[in-house]
């Protein structure tokens, strides 16, 4: 925490300054007090991943400088982490990350012993309702004659980011759950701004639950439940909204599924009459291009909010991901 914070009216010049760091600017840039750009904000904050500094934004405001520690754009899974950036963290106030998620960052927060929000509880709390429902969804579509090669998330092969699904931030509750951790973390921190990071934070979990009663309702009467993906980014979002995930690589998206798998995926959409695929930029795309093809059916964005371009925003990415879903999945 700097001391000075108190001399600066704004958090923007500080943000706009900083090289790589992908807040964006919306707050505006008017007159700071000071032109020293470390001390327009009270809080400096590393983030790991783009769900994470969407938080921090809507809870810091102009009292927190965001740094993102991963190039904006860059899917989380396997991302490197550049030596200026580990050296970086050691001045930071705190880092918001998930452990066994990024192995690179893991590393890099206990070299510098900085301080950490992890969300993992999080993960813990959810993930095994999660596989449950993943296992139960999976046993519905089994056929006996399968000789299933696609393994559950307990021993899933090749993925690097330990036993449980990770993407606990396509439930909105679960992400609304991890900004009351952010709200006590920045108070705790810097207590004068306690009641700022209260009011944004309360706004930002207001948001979260209304998206989460438009995901309820949009979902409540579709025709189909059956959710084929190329990357298992959706259990979180199967288990809050009754889907049935089947992925064809795994929740790791750098794995390239089988034969047999594809073949098995293909199997179960033609039984299913689903009439959608739903793909995200971070699997090998032509495998789900031709799947789709071999069975006649559509292929449809659905964006596991890993990263995201510039412009959009949780919420906006999010809203789009259900009105996907409403198509590809025929709810009235
Ligand atoms: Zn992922």
């Amino acid at each position: 925490m700097n001391l000075t914070r108190t001399m600066a009216v704004t958090g923007a010049i500080g943000t706009l300054l900083l090289a790589g760091c992908s807040t964006d600017a919306t707050s505006g840039s008017d007159t700071a007090a000071s032109g020293d750009a470390s001390s327009a904000a009270a809080l400096t904050v590393g983030t790991a991943f783009y769900p994470l500094q969407f938080v921090a934004e809507r809870v810091g405001g102009d009292d927190v400088t965001i740094e993102t520690l991963i190039s904006p754009g860059v899917e989380p899974h396997d991302s490197e982490i550049s030596p200026a950036t580990v050296r970086a963290m050691q001045t930071m106030d705190t880092v918001l990350y998930l452990s066994d998620f990024q192995p690179a960052i893991d590393a890099a927060v206990e070299t510098t012993e900085v301080r950490t929000l992890d969300a993992h509880h999080i993960v813990d709390e959810n993930s095994e309702a999660v596989a449950i429902h993943a296992e139960e969804a999976h046993e519905g579509h089994d056929h006996a004659e399968d000789d299933h090669d696609h393994e559950d998330a307990e021993d899933h092969d090749g993925h690097d980011h330990g036993s449980a699904d990770p993407h606990f931030w396509q439930d909105p509750t679960l992400l609304a759950e991890y900004t009351t951790d952010v709200i006590a973390e920045f108070s705790e921190l810097d207590p004068d701004n306690a009641a700022a990071y209260e009011e944004r934070g309360q706004e930002l979990i207001t948001d979260l639950n209304d998206l989460d009663t438009a995901f309820t309702e949009g979902l409540a009467t579709c025709e189909r439940r059956d959710l084929y993906v190329g990357h298992e980014a959706f259990g979180y979002m199967a288990l809050a909204y009754d889907l049935a995930q089947e992925g064809l690589s795994g929740i790791d998206p750098e794995a390239e599924p089988s034969p047999a798998r594809v073949r098995e995926v293909r199997d179960l959409v033609l039984e299913t009459g689903a009439t959608t695929i739903f793909t995200d930029s971070e699997v090998s795309a032509s495998v789900a291009d031709s799947l789709a093809e071999d069975a006649g059916v559509e292929v449809a964005v659905l964006d596991p909010l890993e990263s995201v371009v510039d412009g959009d925003d949780y919420l906006g990415v999010m809203n789009r991901n259900l009105e996907a879903l409403r198509t590809g999945l025929a709810c009235s």
